[in-house]
C-alpha cells in the first residue's frame, strides 16, 4: 500500500494531510501526484468523491511553495470550477492543505457582491479559485491579472460544457501564459471533452478512475417501477416508514425539486431544495441546515449537487432516474461515504426504463428490484432488448420548442428533450454540439 510520503509529498503537506485524518493515497492521488510534482499535465477522468481535489491541490501546493517570488503576490495558480459551491469546497480544501505553508487563497464566484473578492485580490494572491464569468468580469475590470499563471486546473470540464461555459474557457485560455502546467479532470471524457483537452494539455499523463472502479459496493441499490403519478406517495411512505434523517432526492428540473419540496412539506416531511436558482443565501442555508441535521431531506438537481460533501447520508432517492447513466454513478455515490454504508432507490417510472437500461450498461449489473410496494407497475419495466434511452410520454403535453431560446432557468444536460438516444458516451458529442447552440447569458447565469 502507498502512503503519502512514498508519492514525494513535503512535509508540511505530510503533516496537513495526516490532520484531514487520510492516511492512504485514493488511486487518482496515487496516479497523479507524482507526474503533477515532476511537472507533467496530466488529464483526469474521475467524479467529485474520488479525492481528486487533494490530487491536484496538493502538488500545486508543494510545487509553488519551492519558491515563493519576491514583491506583491502574483496569481500562480488558477482553477476553474463550474459552480459556486464546488469552487467554495475547493478553496476550503486549499485551506486545509495549505496550513503549514505560506500561500494566499480565494475563491471568487457570481451572485454576491463583488467587493470582498476585489479588495482580496488588491492584497496579492498565489491560487485563485474561480467560476469563470466572474472570473471574466473582473479581469475585464481590470482587477484580475492571470499573465503570471504557472498552473492551470480545470475541473468538471463536462459540466462546464454543459453549462455553456466553452466560450468562457476559451477566453480564459487566451489570456494565459503560454508556458504552464495544465490538469483537466472531468467524470465523463466525450469528443468534446477530449477534443478540449487537446487543444492545451501538452504531452498530457492520462489517469482514468472511471465509474465503475468507485466503489458503491457499500450501496444496496434498489429500482422500483411504478407510474409517474405515485412516486410522490412511494416517496413519503419510504422516508417516513425507514425514518431517513440525512437524505438527498434527486428531481430532473429545478421546478421539480421546488414542488416536491412543498408536497414533502405537506406530508409532514421538512425538506429544502437546492439548485442554480436559488440564491447563494439559500443554497448555504439548506446544506447547513442538511448537514447540522435540522433539514433531513435536500431535495437536489444534478449540477447543484455536484459539491454537496457531506457524510452521513443514508439514503438516495432517484426520484427521476437521470438521463445520463454517469450521473446515477455520481448521485447513489452522495451515499456510503467514509466507510458508511447507504441504501439507493431509483424510481422508473414507463418513460425512464431506456434510462435504467443505460445505468444498467455502464455499471455493468442489473440493480435488485423491489417490487414489495403498493404502486409496482410492469408497464415501467424494460422490455426485453430494449435499448438504452428516452421512452416518450405519450400522455406528455407537447411542449413547444423551447430549445432554441432556452428561457431563464434551463437545467444544464437535464431540460432539454435531447438525450432520446441516451446510451453512455456514444451521443454525447451531439448533445454538446445542441448544448452548445443553446448556450445564452441567461443560461451561464445560472451558477455562476
Ligand atoms: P473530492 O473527490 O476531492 O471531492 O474528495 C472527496 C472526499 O474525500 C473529501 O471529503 C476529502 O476530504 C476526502 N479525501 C480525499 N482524499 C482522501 C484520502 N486519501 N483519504 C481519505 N479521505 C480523503
Amino acid at each position: 500500500m502507498t502512503d503519502f510520503q512514498a508519492l514525494g509529498l513535503s512535509e508540511p503537506l505530510l503533516r496537513a494531510v495526516s490532520a484531514e485524518g487520510y492516511t492512504t493515497p485514493t488511486p487518482v492521488q496515487e496516479q497523479s501526484i507524482p507526474p503533477l510534482l515532476a511537472g507533467r499535465d496530466v488529464l483526469g477522468v474521475a467524479q467529485t468523491g474520488t479525492g481528486k481535489t487533494a490530487a491536484f491541490a496538493l502538488p500545486v501546493l508543494q510545487i509553488m511553495s519551492r519558491n515563493r517570488p519576491q514583491g506583491k503576490r502574483k496569481i500562480r495558480a488558477l482553477v476553474l470550477s463550474p459552480t459556486r459551491e464546488l469552487a467554495a469546497q475547493i478553496d476550503e480544501r486549499f485551506h486545509a492543505y495549505s496550513e503549514h505553508l505560506d500561500i494566499r487563497h480565494k475563491v471568487i464566484f457570481g451572485g454576491v457582491n463583488q467587493n470582498p473578492q476585489v479588495r482580496a485580490l488588491q492584497k496579492g494572491l498565489d491560487i485563485l479559485v474561480a467560476t469563470p464569468g466572474r472570473l471574466l468580469d473582473l479581469i475585464n475590470q481590470g482587477h484580475i491579472d492571470i499573465t503570471h499563471v504557472e498552473f492551470f486546473v480545470l475541473d468538471e470540464a463536462d459540466r462546464m460544457l454543459d453549462m455553456g461555459f466553452i466560450h468562457d474557457i476559451k477566453k480564459v485560455l487566451k489570456l494565459l501564459p503560454k508556458r504552464r502546467q495544465n490538469l483537466l479532470f472531468s467524470a465523463t471524457m466525450p469528443s468534446s471533452i477530449a477534443n478540449l483537452a487537446g487543444s492545451f494539455l501538452h504531452n498530457a499523463i492520462k489517469v482514468d478512475i472511471t465509474p465503475k472502479e468507485v466503489t458503491v459496493d457499500r450501496i444496496d441499490q434498489k429500482i422500483m417501477f411504478l407510474r409517474k403519478a405515485d412516486k410522490r406517495r412511494l416517496l413519503v411512505k419510504i422516508i417516513k416508514q425507514e425514518r431517513v434523517e440525512c437524505g438527498i432526492v434527486f428531481t430532473r428540473t429545478k421546478h421539480g425539486a421546488n414542488r416536491l419540496v412543498k408536497q414533502l412539506d405537506q406530508s409532514g416531511i421538512s425538506a429544502a431544495a437546492i439548485h442554480g436558482n436559488k440564491s447563494q443565501g439559500a443554497r448555504t442555508k439548506a446544506l447547513a441546515g442538511f448537514k447540522s441535521g435540522s433539514i433531513p431531506i435536500l431535495v437536489a438537481t444534478d449540477i447543484a449537487s455536484r459539491g454537496i460533501d457531506v457524510d452521513g447520508v443514508t439514503h438516495v432517492f432517484n426520484y427521476d432516474l437521470p438521463n445520463e447513466p454517469e450521473s446515477y454513478v455520481h448521485r447513489i455515490g452522495r451515499t456510503a461515504r467514509a466507510g458508511k454504508t447507504g441504501v439507493a432507490y431509483g424510481f422508473c417510472d414507463d418513460t425512464e426504463s431506456g434510462y435504467l437500461v443505460g445505468i444498467q450498461q455502464l455499471i455493468g449489473k442489473e440493480i435488485p428490484v423491489d417490487s414489495s410496494h403498493e404502486f409496482h407497475f410492469i408497464g415501467a419495466i424494460p422490455k426485453p432488448g430494449q435499448k438504452p434511452g428516452k421512452i416518450k410520454d405519450p400522455n406528455a403535453p407537447k411542449k413547444k420548442q423551447r430549445n432554441r431560446n432556452r428561457p431563464k432557468g434551463g437545467q444544464g444536460r437535464n431540460s432539454g428533450q435531447q438525450q432520446r438516444n441516451g446510451q453512455s458516451g456514444s451521443n454525447q458529442g451531439g448533445n454538446n454540439r445542441s448544448r452548445n447552440r443553446n448556450r445564452s447569458r441567461n443560461h451561464r447565469q445560472r451558477d455562476d
